[in-house]
Order: structure tokens, then C-alpha cells, then sequence
């Protein structure tokens, strides 16, 4: 879960700070005034067709693994996460969880054996917080090594 999407057209191509790439291919090495994706995986598809397939292929299965992680979250990690995200991402009261229709409509969900409350969504928050922290702090420590 959360891994970042790449698109591998930048295996082929060098990005330039100034926003310019070059095509790494060899004895090419054409220079465009873009880092857009679409537009580079067009000139693979004009010039270099073997890495063009290659580029297609491989993005269709990454796409394919993040729809397969999503299969494999179990409904009690759903009902957790989708209600942490009403509170956090829509902004709904903590006091939302503890409500009796609320509750009766969370127990029609099948399969799911998770305890919603306002203290377990908490608890779930402060979760979700310190593990973005600690992501943040990896990132940072990587950089600056
Ligand atoms: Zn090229």
C-alpha cells in the first residue's frame, strides 16, 4: 500500500533541471522542452518501438498490482481506513462514529470485524499520523546521507 507510481517512459529519458529531457537511447539523444510523460512516451512510440511496448507493458502491470494490494485489504482495514477518512479528510466529528445509525449501518458491512468508535478512529489517526511521520523522517535521512 502507498507505494509511489512511476512511470518507467523516465527509464529512458534524462530530466533536466531546467524542465528539459533527453532521450537516453543510444545515438539518439533528442532534447525536449518537457518532462511530460505523455509526450516523451510519443516520441518512444515515433523512434524507439521495442522500448515504446516495453514502457506500455510494464505501467499496465503496475497498474494491475496496485488494483490487486487494494483486493487484498480486508473489509475490517476498509471500514477502518474509509471512516478514519471521514473524519480526517471530510472533516466529520469523531462523535459521527459513536452514533447508533451509524454504528447499525458499519454492522451491515459483511466480513468486517472492526471496532468503530470515536476512541478506536482516534487511536486509528494518531496510527496513520506517526506512520506518515516516520515515512518523512526515512525520506529525509536517505536524502541527507
Ligand atoms: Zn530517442
Amino acid at each position: 500500500m502507498g507505494r509511489k507510481k512511476t512511470n518507467t517512459v523516465y527509464r529512458y529519458f534524462e530530466l533536466h533541471e531546467d524542465g528539459t529531457s533527453t532521450c537516453t537511447m543510444p545515438e539518439c539523444g533528442k532534447t525536449f522542452k518537457t518532462h511530460h510523460g505523455a509526450n516523451l512516451l510519443k516520441h518512444l512510440k515515433r523512434i524507439h518501438e521495442e522500448e515504446y511496448t516495453k514502457v506500455v507493458d510494464l505501467n499496465r502491470s503496475q497498474e494491475e498490482n496496485t488494483a490487486i494490494e487494494l483486493q487484498n485489504c480486508t473489509n475490517s482495514e476498509i471500514v477502518l481506513r474509509e471512516c478514519t477518512n471521514l473524519v480526517v479528510v471530510h472533516g466529520r466529528p469523531f462523535s459521527l462514529m459513536n452514533d447508533t445509525a451509524f454504528q447499525n449501518l458499519i454492522s451491515l458491512i459483511p466480513n468486517s470485524e472492526a471496532t468503530v468508535n470515536a476512541q478506536a478512529i482516534k487511536d486509528n489517526v494518531k496510527l496513520t499520523a506517526s506512520n506518515i511521520r516516520d515515512e518523512l523522517v526515512n525520506a529525509l535521512q536517505a536524502r541527507s546521507t
